[in-house]
């Protein structure tokens, strides 16, 4: 699934689950952004702070490499659960993560609807090592995921059909970056 702009889901998720009180005049008290493509720990975090998110003083950031594969409610449910954690911060100001104010508000949301469910910790698969590379074949544009470079390595595809299962320089592997 190509990348969904976020802003439109998060005024979408503000006005149904927020009351809109997550946004001003039709902006969004916090940044709101996907990361770029190393972020791949965790399919989300929000965070405040001085200088952050474009000086509006805190962000929401969902991982790219990890919520690219997967079905929108994947991002939907995300966003929401980072919202949780900005409306607790910003609207209720009180300091907690995910303490019974976070529950509660993640229980009425789950319960309000049934397109996607809130989970205290984000479930989502996360590679142990992100793919770094893929090795395209210059001869058969075949693409091979790799975690790192390696010189002179050639499509095997290629070699045992051309070149009697022999390497050939015709076609030894391009790398690219994954991330
Ligand atoms: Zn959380
Ligand atoms: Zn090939």
């Amino acid at each position: 699934m190509p990348l969904l702009p976020l802003l439109p889901i998060f005024h979408r998720l503000n006005r149904e689950h927020f009351d809109g009180t997550l946004a001003v005049n039709g902006q969004p008290l916090s940044c709101v952004r996907w990361s770029d493509g190393r972020m791949s720990r965790t399919a989300g975090f929000y965070r405040r702070g001085p200088g952050i998110g474009a000086s509006r003083g805190s962000e929401i950031v969902l991982s790219r490499p990890l919520l690219e594969p997967l079905p929108q409610e994947a991002t939907e449910s995300t966003l929401c659960h980072e919202m949780i954690h900005a409306w607790v911060d910003l609207v209720l100001r009180t300091r907690e993560s995910h303490g019974p104010r976070f529950r509660a508000r993640m229980e009425a949301i789950n319960a309000a609807q049934d397109r996607f469910q809130v989970s205290v910790r984000h479930r989502y698969p996360v590679p142990v090592r992100p793919l770094r590379w893929w090795a395209v074949c210059p001869s058969c544009g075949s693409r091979y995921p790799y975690r790192r470079r390696i010189s002179n390595a050639a499509c095997r595809k290629c070699c045992d059909q051309h070149h009697a299962g022999r390497w050939h320089r015709s076609c030894v592997l391009q790398f690219e970056s994954a991330v």
